[in-house]
């Protein structure tokens, strides 16, 4: 564990003038943030909720020790070293500590802030496929034209890795040009939402956004799919990468032109995301939110001994403070269902770190997964919704950590029918 000089009698003994301008000129952002810095009261409330911390033990690995030594930094009391970068590193991003803070210190506000300035400071580097597949994620329709073979292998039914989870999805059409199609034929006349489509979701797991379309279609909601709308900037934010706030701009240019109600998103941490770049201009709705507040059509009761354990995303109900998914809408979906066991925990997706930390994505998976080595039901289904989390999920089965068969689903999909 990295002692902090908060620790000693010498932590509250300024640095000389000399030696904080040393610190300035390596971290030459803190400002902005110190004011959030200071929120913190130590009460220690955030530990217990911390997946991070009740893994390792360790104080610098929970929020409270994260935050301590970045004030730290900032301050000039502790030397910018890597052991700060790894803890910070060692963030799932999962945002169970903001909720659970009765001074309202806005982690994850900071943790963006910090995770950038180590990537404008060369003190962290994603590794190189990481950094590559955010170049894509930021270029949707390259990412898209080079992610055919991986369409076409899920549409076979090979999933070449782990974190790759079954379905279906269309090979050459894309959710803009299906959704154009279905609302030519089906004309239907409610609100008029632009749908979020994603740039991972739409390269590889597109048959969401078409389940997508089709629910919100079926419900008479107008869908429209702007073409100029690209990468939300998720990933490069949890890599610290400075492309995230030109992507912002332009998701804000795309959806403010839109003509639109609202943009609906079926990814919680896209939507979360899209939510701070449109940061009140125009309402971001979690799909499934909104399909419970219009008053979602109901399927008729499944006929079937599948049995369905609902999980909620960490960006759905600590990110955009959702109170979770709607029962009407669970309900809606005509299946025997009920929540899983700690379904509000982190599942240790956290957007790229099940790559960046896989073991202790692992860890803190298995203590949410081995429900499923004995939970009832033919077929036992587990349902999210946001594709990060399905592919965490679906590793449970990959690895191990769950011995018997079981569906990844996201819950939009338990609510299509497949026709209209
Ligand atoms: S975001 Fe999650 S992992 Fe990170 S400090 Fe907060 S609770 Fe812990
Ligand atoms: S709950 Fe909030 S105030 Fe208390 S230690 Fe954690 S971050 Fe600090």
């Amino acid at each position: 564990m990295k002692a902090t000089d908060a620790d000693s009698e010498s932590a509250a003994t300024p640095r000389p003038a000399e030696n904080q301008q040393a610190c300035a000129a390596r971290l030459p952002v803190l400002d902005a943030s110190s004011a959030l810095l200071t929120g913190c009261v130590h009460c220690g409330f955030c530990l217990e909720v911390c997946p991070t911390y009740q893994l390792s033990g360790d104080e610098n690995n929970s929020p409270r020790g994260r935050l301590r030594l970045w004030r730290q930094e900032a301050e000039g009391r502790l030397e910018p070293d890597w052991w700060t970068v790894r803890y910070t590193q060692d963030c799932v991003g999962c945002l169970a500590c903001e909720p659970a803070c009765p001074a309202k210190v806005p982690y994850g506000e900071i943790l963006e802030e910090v995770r950038h300035q180590h990537h404008e400071a060369g003190r962290h580097l994603p590794p190189l496929p990481l950094r590559l597949a955010a170049w894509f994620a930021a270029r949707p329709r390259l990412f898209s034209l080079a992610a055919i073979p991986l369409r076409i292998l899920r549409r076979i039914g090979w999933q070449p890795h782990r974190l790759v989870f079954a379905g279906n999805p269309a090979v050459l059409e894309s959710t803009a040009s299906y959704a154009q199609r279905l609302m030519a034929q089906h004309r239907p006349t409610g609100p008029r939402v632009a749908l979020l489509t994603g740039c991972l979701m739409e390269a590889v797991f597109r048959e969401i956004n078409f389940a997508t379309v089709r629910v919100l279609i079926r419900n008479n909601v107008q869908v429209v799919v702007p073409a100029t709308q690209g990468c939300c900037g998720a990933m490069h934010e949890h890599l610290g990468l400075p492309a995230v706030q030109p992507l912002r701009q332009a998701s804000r240019d795309a959806f403010l032109g839109a003509g639109v109600d609202a943009v609906v998103a079926n990814s919680s941490g896209c939507g979360l995301s899209t939510l701070k770049s449109l940061q009140g201009q125009l309402p971001v709705r979690d799909v499934l939110d909104f399909l419970g507040e219009i008053g979602v059509r109901a399927n008729p009761p499944r006929a079937t001994d599948a049995r369905v354990y609902v999980d909620l995303p960490c960006h759905l109900v600590h990110g955009q403070k959702l109170a979770g998914i709607p029962e009407s809408v669970l309900r809606a979906t005509g299946y025997h269902w009920e929540l899983a066991p700690q379904a509000r925990d982190c599942c240790g997706s956290g957007g790229v770190y099940n790559l960046q930390q896989p073991e202790s994505a692992q860890q803190i998976l298995q203590k949410k997964s081995q429900f499923l080595n004995s939970a009832a039901g033919d077929p036992v289904i587990l349902a999210t919704s946001n594709h990060v989390c399905m592919m965490q999920w679906q590793s449970a089965g990959r690895t191990g950590l769950v011995q018997r068969p079981y569906q990844v689903r996201h819950v939009i999909q338990l609510l299509d029918s497949g026709d209209l």
